[in-house]
């Protein structure tokens, strides 16, 4: 990690190991006597948050105030006394009651991705064939100017599953070639013209990682395109300038600083997206401290930067590689086929393992932070096994990570028993994936999908995030899901697996604490006590009391980024 922050340093990788940090292990320090001040007389003038509801490190809530400024939280406890202690020039805000968290982390991004999308074929509320065309050529007709029709968004199993072909579109593309990402990234639609640009034909073989859906009967391309078998057409679609993706990017930061988030875990496509969020964060603006991992293909790029100095608030954080796809594009990668089929196991992105572990375990034993991307059970159980082998060796010391964990097998579950392990999960995608999930895998693989009140009763620690622009970016909507486990059709009114659903403090827990302890703040941000950085996010409600089915419908007052009000409706 390179950067600092506010006087603290983050260099160095102690504190990885700090799963489920809590707040100074010792009970909740409520009266202002037993508390350290923090920072306070540093000569900056704090802003005191009055008539609040704030969230105790351990759970419950205390009736207050809270001083704060860039250097940290002051004090938290009873107004007088806090009022007291900032003095006669701080400044001063009445919350009338609002409630306020520790800031709440996102733990996995693609804000970059997320960003450009603002600006293509927006296919996210697509419901039908007659709507897929109406997106494509109301865009076309929009934007006369674009030689590239480009979207994403799109989710077949909002109109039944089926697999959209290239005859969908051809005629309303208006002679441009075509892409059109699924929703999940993990596969994507293309026109004639598109598949004739990259090279693509009925001859042409699936690629390593990769596949060409054809056509039963003719072996023409459909026009769908999985995993790396994307990439021949996503190499000819003309980049947009830095500064025009460094202008959706700023819109996206201010949008999550809007949705209360303080801290994000971004994952980017290519190291040299990086540029992206350095020409952003060398300005001014409203936006979340970012840490960034990058392709884990391109370890060398990383090592070669992480000591270069970075604009103030974004860290370079570590790396991530894929073991598989997605479930909905058929693409995570199973021991077992897909129900259905007799051998179609899904896609494992690993041709060449041997080569494959080598860069984790060259990337570990350089103390870079390792995540490894992994839906199904043989890409978890690869991942585990891949990581088994670093603790065998002695590599490093950093925590080991698997992105997503959503299908595993009962034996997988219980490897996660390992402090050195983090399941970093996205709880929304269960309100879309979890019909898809009973219909490809089956009731009983299906039962052990996202464990995630299991997880957190293991060893290991356990991180939220939104995937967005994968699923919302709204916490919110993840910590409701994370609760109520209910999907998107109400299939299952009590909760889908609903022995897996987790209390609110649990999944606040994973949105803040769990989520700095993973990159080793645990002791620095994440809960509201003196002395931690002043990362806070305040709400119109206290959702650890209202309905779960409520929760979304809190909204956001105020975003403070160590103690940067970067938000405010108040
Ligand atoms: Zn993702």
């Amino acid at each position: 990690m390179a950067g600092s922050t506010a006087g603290l340093c983050f260099s160095g990788g102690h504190g990885f190991l700090e799963k489920k940090a809590s707040c100074s292990g010792r009970k909740p320090k409520v009266s202002l006597k037993e508390i350290s001040l923090g920072n306070a007389g540093s000569g900056q003038e704090p802003v005191v948050l009055e008539g609040g509801l704030f969230l105790l490190p351990h759970g419950g809530t205390l009736r207050g105030s809270l001083a704060f400024s860039q250097r940290g939280i002051w004090a938290v406890g009873e107004s007088a006394e806090v009022i007291k202690v900032a003095g006669p020039k701080a400044k001063r805000i009445k919350l009338e009651g609002a409630f306020v968290l520790p800031g709440l982390w996102d733990a996995h991004t693609h804000m970059l991705s997320g960003a450009l999308e603002q600006a293509q074929v927006q296919m996210g509320g697509v419901r039908s064939r007659a709507e897929f065309r109406q997106a494509v050529s109301q865009w076309v007709r929009q934007n006369p100017n674009e030689p590239w029709i480009v979207g994403a968004g799109w989710n077949d199993a909002l109109w039944g599953g089926v697999a959209p072909t290239k005859e969908w579109i051809e005629d309303v593309s208006q002679g441009k070639p075509l892409f059109l990402l699924r929703y999940d990234m993990h596969s994507g639609l293309a026109n004639s013209f598109a598949l004739r640009l990259a090279g693509i034909q009925a001859l042409s073989h699936d690629p390593p990682g990769g596949r060409i859906v054809r056509d039963p009967v003719t072996g023409e391309p459909t026009g769908w395109l999985l995993e790396k078998a994307m990439e021949p057409v996503t190499r000819c679609i003309p980049p947009p300038s830095l500064s025009r993706k460094a202008e959706l990017l700023s819109k996206a930061f201010e949008r999550a600083v809007a949705l209360g988030l303080t801290s994000i875990q971004d994952l980017v496509w290519d190291f040299r997206d990086l540029e992206v969020h350095k020409e952003v964060f060398s300005k001014e603006g409203s936006r979340p401290r970012v840490f960034v991992r990058t392709p884990m293909e391109q370890l060398a790029e990383f090592l070669a930067a992480r000591e270069s100095q970075l604009p103030s608030g974004i860290f370079l954080q570590g790396v991530k590689g894929f073991l598989d796809g997605s479930l909905g594009s058929r693409s995570a990668w199973l021991r077992k086929p897909y129900v259905g089929s007799e051998s179609d196991c899904g896609v494992s992105w690993v041709s060449e393992s041997k080569e494959f572990r080598e860069t984790v375990f060259e990337a570990v034993a350089q103390g870079v932070a390792v995540s490894l991307h992994a839906i199904g059970d043989a890409a978890i159980g690869m991942a585990l096994e891949i990581y088994r082998e670093c603790s065998r060796r002695g590599l490093g010391s950093g925590s080991l990570r698997i992105e997503h964990f959503q299908h595993p097998s009962e034996q997988d579950i219980l490897e996660m028993d390992h402090p050195r392990l983090t399941a970093s999960m996205q709880p929304l995608h269960m309100v879309f994936d979890a019909a898809a999930t009973e219909e490809r895998l089956g009731p009983e693989r299906a039962r052990l999908s996202f464990p995630i009140r299991t997880l957190m009763g293991l060893k290991c620690n356990v991180v939220f995030g939104s995937d967005w622009p994968v699923a919302d970016l709204n916490p919110l909507l993840g910590i409701q899901a994370a609760v109520t486990r209910k999907d998107r059709d109400g299939k299952w009114p009590g909760g889908w697996i609903p022995q897996e659903r987790i209390g609110v403090m649990q999944a606040l827990n994973a949105y803040t604490l769990n989520a700095a302890a993973s990159v080793g703040l645990g002791d620095v941000s994440g809960c509201l006590a003196p002395g931690r950085l002043a990362d806070l996010t305040v709400l119109d409600k206290d959702i650890t009391s209202c309905d779960p089915e409520q929760i979304q419908e809190a909204r956001v007052l105020m975003t403070v980024v160590e103690g940067k009000i970067t938000y405010q409706r108040l």
